[in-house]
């Protein structure tokens, strides 16, 4: 059963405007607009403004990134954390080699942002050629990564 309480919009003002649906979410991306069930928020009727929950503005996101990256081909979340794994590279050195922001790649692997193809591309690149990483100008660096020199 859907909550039937009611109270003012906290954004446009309009008195008792708040009510409880389940009305399927859109979420835009460059990519296109993707559409989320199954959450229950609160939504206004005079100015359509939808309320989440802490939280649930991630869990949305996250569903509409996995909807997107299923659609559009683009590796998962487990994926790139796999990829950098078999890479041998932190979250900061995977950032630098794509050219991409600070934290950029933790939200890529938490599934909150959609990874852009020009960095899926590269990701996969690396992926299957690790020999490129120095190419790039990735810093080979003494006693880890793949690239240690075995005696
Ligand atoms: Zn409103």
């Amino acid at each position: 059963m859907i909550d039937q309480t009611r109270r003012d919009c906290p954004v446009c003002g309009a008195s008792l405007a708040m009510h409880w649906t389940d009305e399927p979410l859109h979420e835009e991306f460059r990519e296109g607009t993707y559409e989320v069930t199954g959450f229950t928020y609160e939504k206004c009727d005079a100015c359509g403004e939808s309320l989440l929950r802490a939280g649930q503005a991630d869990e949305v996101e996250k569903a509409a990134v996995a909807l997107a990256r299923a659609d559009l081909g683009r590796l998962t979340s487990e994926e790139i954390l796999e990829l950098r794994h078999d890479l041998g590279i932190t979250q900061a050195e995977l950032e630098s080699q794509l050219g991409v922001g600070t934290g950029t790649v933790g939200r890529w692997e938490r599934g909150t942002v959609l990874q852009g193809a020009t960095a899926d591309r590269l990701m996969r690149i690396l992926w299957s050629h690790p020999e490129l990483l120095p190419e790039l100008g990735y810093v080979v660096r003494e006693g880890r990564g793949p690239y240690r020199k075995r005696k």
